[in-house]
């Protein structure tokens, strides 16, 4: 069985896509087989795995109005198989932010995302889907199927404050669509150890959350910054760069944490 992941903060910015894709990379190199959902209409995830949003034929807004099955919308990215840590795409562009509406009429319309899974969930070992910056009826989709959620935050001053919302998101979730949604763990991302608040709200996370904060931690790194604008994830993009280095040893503690994956 696959895992599934949500990635999601109900903020923007804070490196949801970035961890995504970067996720999804590092667990290819580590010969996973991975499926990455864009979910957000920004198409950010899509673009920054070297698929041009502007081109998919299928997206993830026809498997939500089940038009196309996820085996005939998902692609693959060239750019991703050169660099050697390659995983599917189910890619998403403008058209998306219209399935929210779309979907208004439809039964079980939370539960769309969910039921296309089932049929492709013995072709890979993870699941992550890149959620956007709010609660909507698309992020509902992705928390509907989902194992649990992975929680990208800056160590910064409102990061607590931000998470209590999250966490009463997701407990709603469980109790009304998804008994299994748990968070997965808190990932500090966007780091800068020379900054001291920084440190003390880092300190603060795991003293308030113990082990659901991820060891590994993503500094900031310009290589992570610059790799979308070429069409890759940092991991791909400059594999000896810290961020790159990083979010390798972050899909490393992935797969230590769940036991059943192999
Ligand atoms: P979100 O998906 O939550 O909106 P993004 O992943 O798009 O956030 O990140 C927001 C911006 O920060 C992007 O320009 C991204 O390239 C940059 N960024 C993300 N993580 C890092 C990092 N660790 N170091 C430097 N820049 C980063
Ligand atoms: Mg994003």
């Amino acid at each position: 069985m696959a895992k599934i992941f949500c990635i999601a903060n109900q903020k923007g910015g804070v490196g949801k896509t970035t961890t995504t894709v970067n996720l999804a990379a590092g667990l290819a190199k580590l010969g996973q087989r991975v499926l990455m959902i864009d979910l957000d209409p920004q198409g950010n995830a899509t673009m920054g795995s070297g698929v041009d949003k502007r081109s998919i034929q299928l997206s993830v807004y026809d498997v939500l109005l089940e038009s196309a099955s996820v085996a005939e919308a998902r692609v693959r990215s060239d750019k991703l198989v050169a660099a050697g840590c390659s995983y599917d795409i189910l890619g998403a562009n403008r058209e998306l932010a219209g399935a929210e509406v779309e979907m208004v009429e439809l039964e079980r319309r939370e539960r769309r995302l969910k039921t296309a899974l089932a049929e492709v969930d013995k072709d890979y070992d993870f699941v992550l889907i890149d959620c956007p910056p709010s609660l909507s009826m698309l992020t509902l989709n992705g928390l509907c199927c989902a194992d649990g959620v992975v929680v990208p935050m800056q160590c910064e001053y409102f990061a607590l404050e931000g998470l209590t919302d999250l966490v009463n998101t997701i407990k709603q979730v469980k109790a009304n669509l998804n008994d299994d949604l748990r968070i997965i763990g808190l990932l500090r991302v966007m780091f800068d150890p020379r900054i001291t608040l920084q440190q003390q709200v880092s300190e603060q996370l795991t003293a308030h959350f113990g082990d659901k904060v991820f060891e590994t931690i993503i500094p900031r790194n310009v290589r992570l910054a610059e790799a979308p604008s070429y069409g890759l994830p940092g991991v791909a993009f400059d594999p000896s760069s810290k961020g790159a280095q990083a979010f390798v040893a972050f899909a490393a503690e992935m797969l230590r944490r769940l036991p059943n994956a192999h």
